[in-house]
């Protein structure tokens, strides 16, 4: 157990669960590279953080109040970037602790940018289009002032996705005067987004299972993979891994999981999953719970889901040797010391679904350059960011014999400390 720092920073209306783990991880490896105390309680909070109230006229109507959020952790290196995600569990607490890893895995990726994250705390599932686009449109327009390619640059997040960062661009536009496609990221194509960014944390989650092979020495002819959640992230990991020959066995969704262990035909579950909207009843596979998932023996298992999937009551009965981790915060600080105790090669999630941000920067530089690049480019930079970060990961992790997490943790805030220390406190 990791003790955490004695503050003067009175209590924050951000201290949630979600908050005091990402709080300990930084405690945890700032005590370990010697980080200054005043430097290491400032980054335990975030610079700014917004709430915001968000009136909507639903389709029957009526108005319905919703509570929306923006927090900017640190700035130190650029523009404030970070996701914007819609669900009910949205909470200040939960934004802050994502907006903080934001900080560390840009800096770990050697991109120009501070740390953020947003939400609304909504069901999504259960609102028209329209009540979408006004409630993403109101929600821009609170938080406008935060907002700007020079400032902060939202991006798609659990539940959000291309068509909500069109809302936000021409809200924002409209407010401006001008059509300002770089105040987003993850933007339709035709629009001003770039080639590859739907596909790029999926391809980076897949690129760091493929180097974590190779580096935990995994003789096998064909690795078998368990992928936990089939959206976005999941799919594409899948998808990418099928495709180099990798035998995916089980994966799951909101409605539940399925097993074959002869391998899962992906192409054809991808089509099945738009038919149908689940990947339960897929043909010739075996209906299984989340649990089950979890525990199917397998050679890399990915959590590309929710926060908090693995934990102290579950992590003995994982069977796999590598954890990629492609959602944000799916391992515990526990099971994380276990899994690593036990042999397990846990890729962390500020290194493995970085390929997401990374493809974000790439589609900044485009937008503000106006010149585009090829598909091809995308992949091949994305390829070459990636693969420096995990061999910056693993050969620090060696090195020092830290986790590969608290490794990809100390490239990212001593990149943060050093930015600090020579720009100096203000006045
Ligand atoms: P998504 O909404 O496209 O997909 C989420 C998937 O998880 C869906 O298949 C959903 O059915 C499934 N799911 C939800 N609850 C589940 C449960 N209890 N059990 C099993 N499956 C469940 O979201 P996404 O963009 O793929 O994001 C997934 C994770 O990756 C999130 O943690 C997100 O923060 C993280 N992430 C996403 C990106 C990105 O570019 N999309 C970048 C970095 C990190």
């Amino acid at each position: 157990m990791v003790a955490t720092m004695p503050s003067s920073v009175p209590t924050m209306e951000c201290e949630s669960p979600h908050f005091l783990m990402a709080q300990r991880q930084l405690d945890e490896i700032a005590a370990e590279m010697g980080l200054p105390s005043q430097l290491h309680e400032r980054l335990r909070y975030p610079k700014r953080s917004m709430v915001v109230t968000i009136p909507v006229r639903m389709d029957d109507g009526l108005v319905k109040t919703f509570t929306g959020y923006r927090v900017h952790h640190d700035v130190a290196l650029g523009p404030a970037k970070g996701g914007i995600r819609f669900h009910p569990e949205v909470n200040l607490g939960e934004v802050a602790s994502l907006a903080m890893l934001m900080t560390w895995k840009c800096a770990l990726m050697g991109l120009p940018y501070g740390g953020a994250k947003g939400g609304i705390r909504c069901k999504p599932w259960q609102m028209s289009l329209g009540e979408q686009e006004r409630l993403t449109r109101r929600y821009t327009s609170e938080i406008i002032n935060l907002l700007g390619p020079d400032k902060d640059i939202p991006a798609p997040d659990m539940y959000t996705n291309e068509q909500t960062m069109a809302w936000i661009m021409d809200t924002y536009s409209i407010n401006v005067g001008h059509t300002v496609p770089s105040v987003v990221t993850g933007k339709p194509v035709s629009i001003g987004g770039s080639l590859g960014r739907h596909e790029a944390t999926g391809r980076g989650v897949a690129y760091c299972a493929r180097r974590a092979v190779k580096h935990h020495n995994l003789n096998v002819e064909q690795p078998t993979v368990v992928v936990q959640g089939f959206g976005n992230v999941g799919s594409i990991a899948a998808k990418q891994l099928y495709s180099s020959g990798y035998k995916i066995v089980a994966v799951s969704d909101v409605h539940g999981g399925i097993r074959n262990e002869e391998g899962l035909d992906i192409p054809r579950l991808m089509a099945y999953m738009s038919e149908f909207g689940r990947v339960a009843g897929f043909p010739n596979s075996t209906t299984i719970s989340n649990a089950e998932l979890l525990s199917t023996k397998c050679d890399i298992l990915i959590p590309a889901a929710l926060g908090n999937q693995l934990r102290e009551d579950n992590m003995e009965s994982l069977d796999c040797k590598i954890v990629v981790e492609g959602a944000n915060g799916p391992t515990s600080p526990e099971a994380d010391i276990y899994l690593h105790e036990k042999g397990v090669l846990v890729v962390p999630d500020i290194l493995a679904n970085a390929g997401g941000v990374t493809v974000s920067y790439f589609e900044w530089v485009q937008g503000l350059m106006q010149l585009f690049w090829t598909e091809q480019e995308v992949n091949e930079r994305l390829e070459q960011i990636m693969g420096r970060a995990c061999d910056r990961v693993f050969a620090l992790s060696q090195e020092r014999t830290l986790r590969p997490r608290m490794a990809a943790l100390r490239l990212g805030v001593s990149t943060i400390a050093e930015a600090k220390r020579l720009r100096g406190l203000y006045p």
